[in-house]
């Protein structure tokens, strides 16, 4: 841990560290131990103010950097993140209570948008037609749009402000990032080291806090663009707010991501992308699989394999090698959670493996062990609900239509799995599911940093998608340029 992750946490502000004018403190306990790790000014208004002030001030020159410049910064960023992975993973684990292994995967994702963000020479070029009329000629231009507002999850500290930042500063915007009150850590290590990767002053701003400092940034009038990932109602809200203050935004919401199982399925090899997409990082994963829907006769040998394997999981501090399973991330979550199962039980599921009953949930970490529901129908709240936690619902069809149908029922279009070996079944899954990121005999299908990351229906608010040609467009507009000689 640095001087920036400890203690009494500051905002950064024109490449410096300064003290928040805020009254109120939290305290960011680790999730495994309960310990304290630092508090998190709740900041306020006047500091969102300096900060965009600064990035104002910052994108006059850094707009205007020629952009093979900037993407040398975003090269040696990428060095920096690199030579600091075993750092930063062990600060997500520390901070999020995900394993090392699931934490050192997010820092590479993280560095996958940086090596994307630094093609920006190539991702900014324009287009241009020679002819349109007699001695007439079209060209468009990219530009930045200026000061841009990116506010973030806790789940992802690392690879969700690293599908912001990077990309917009590339293009030549100023960033103020506004990371979760409950995951603060790893943002301040992230502008530490872009600055000494040589990034100028005021390009990239950190400013801690909650609901205030968002509004502050979707009333701003120097903000054009908001950047969201959250939850559903969260989103909804940041979208209709900035959109009636006439910005753009983009709103990547919650989601309730089905897995669907074909009697022809691979199982073993199935069972373990499913425990793996229901359980990794405690099931807070936007791309999680919260249901599983076993299609006719594989259902019985598919639930017995899927007890099997969660009764195996190692539940713990995810600091330790062998741990699988860390805790989730507030004492409220864990009581919120055991309220989900509560209500399953009430209405109906039947409980076929209950993690309120595992040896860690007693521990002082915010444990609570894999959970599998049977028999969850769509009227229940455990299956239109996203519950965030390692909570598994199986539904049970007669076959891939049927699957298809109930999928399709949910609020949520994030991502939707198919386990099957037949083509025909993979083609019309994908041609009828509403969903946007789909997977084949793979459990957590997230695209890569150089594709949109693609939510449907309540799990996007927004046109444009983060990352890949959608981030590009999000954080440019362009010029259009009509001549004639
Ligand atoms: P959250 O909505 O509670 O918080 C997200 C951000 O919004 C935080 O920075 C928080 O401070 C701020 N915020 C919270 N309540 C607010 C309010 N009332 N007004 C203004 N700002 C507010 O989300 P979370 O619990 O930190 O993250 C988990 C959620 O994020 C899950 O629903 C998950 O599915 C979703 N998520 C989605 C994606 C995606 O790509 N679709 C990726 C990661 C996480």
């Amino acid at each position: 841990m640095t001087t920036t992750t400890v203690g009494k946490l500051n905002n950064f502000i024109n490449g410096e560290w300064k003290e928040s004018n805020a009254t109120q403190y939290l305290t960011v306990p680790n999730p495994a131990t309960g310990e304290e790790l630092a508090q998190v000014p709740i900041s306020t208004k006047e500091d969102v103010y300096q900060a965009v002030s600064s990035a104002k001030e910052a994108f006059k020159t850094w707009s205007k950097t020629p952009v093979p410049k900037r993407a040398r910064v975003l090269f040696k960023y990428q060095q920096l993140l690199i030579d600091n992975w075993d750092e930063l993973a062990k600060l997500i684990t520390l901070e999020n209570g995900k394993t090392y292994k699931d934490a050192y995967g997010e820092v590479q994702r993280g560095i996958e948008c940086v090596e994307f963000a630094a093609g920006a020479p190539s991702l900014m070029m324009g287009k241009q037609l020679p002819d349109i009329a007699t001695n007439m000629e079209s060209g468009m231009y990219r530009y930045p749009v200026g000061v841009v507002g990116g506010i973030t999850p806790f789940n992802f500290p690392m690879m969700v402000p690293c599908w912001m930042f990077p990309l917009a500063i590339a293009v030549g915007n100023t960033f103020v990032l506004k990371p979760s009150e409950r995951t603060p850590l790893l943002a301040n290590r992230l502008a530490e080291l872009f600055k000494e990767a040589g990034l100028p002053d005021g390009v990239l701003n950190v400013v801690h806090g909650a609901h205030d400092v968002v509004n502050s940034l979707l009333e701003h009038k120097d903000v054009p663009a908001i950047s969201f990932v959250g939850s559903q109602p969260v989103a909804e809200y940041v979208y209709k707010e900035a959109s009636a203050h006439g910005k753009r935004v983009q709103a990547l919401a919650g989601a309730k991501n089905h897995s669907i199982v074909m009697p022809d399925a691979d199982l073993d090899a199935a069972v373990k992308e499913i425990i793996g997409a229901a359980y990794g990082s405690a099931g807070e994963r936007c791309m999680a699989c919260s249901v599983v829907v076993a299609v006719g006769d594989v259902v019985d040998p598919l639930l017995q394999k899927l007890k099997d394997s969660a009764d195996s999981i190692k539940i713990g501090d995810g600091q330790n090698d062998d741990v699988f399973l860390g805790p989730v991330i507030r004492p409220e979550h864990k009581q919120r959670t055991e309220n989900y199962i509560r209500l399953g039980v009430q209405e109906g599921a039947q409980l076929v493996r209950d993690g309120s009953k595992d040896e860690a949930y007693h521990q002082d970490g915010y444990f609570i062990g894999p959970t599998i529901f049977d028999h969850v129908t769509t009227d229940m709240t455990i299956w239109k609900e996203e519950i965030f936690a390692p909570v598994l619902s199986i539904v049970r069809v007669d076959s891939l239509e049927e699957a298809i149908e109930l999928t399709n029922k949910s609020d949520f279009g994030n991502g939707a799995c198919l386990f099957t070996q037949n083509g025909s079944s993979v083609r019309y899954f994908r041609e009828n599911i509403e969903v946007g990121m789909l997977g084949v005999n793979i459990g957590v299908p997230a695209p890569m940093a150089f594709f949109p990351f693609s939510g449907w229906k309540n799990s996007f608010y927004g046109d444009l998608h983060a990352n890949g040609s959608d981030g590009v467009e999000f954080y440019t507009r362009r010029k259009m340029l009509t001549a004639r000689w």
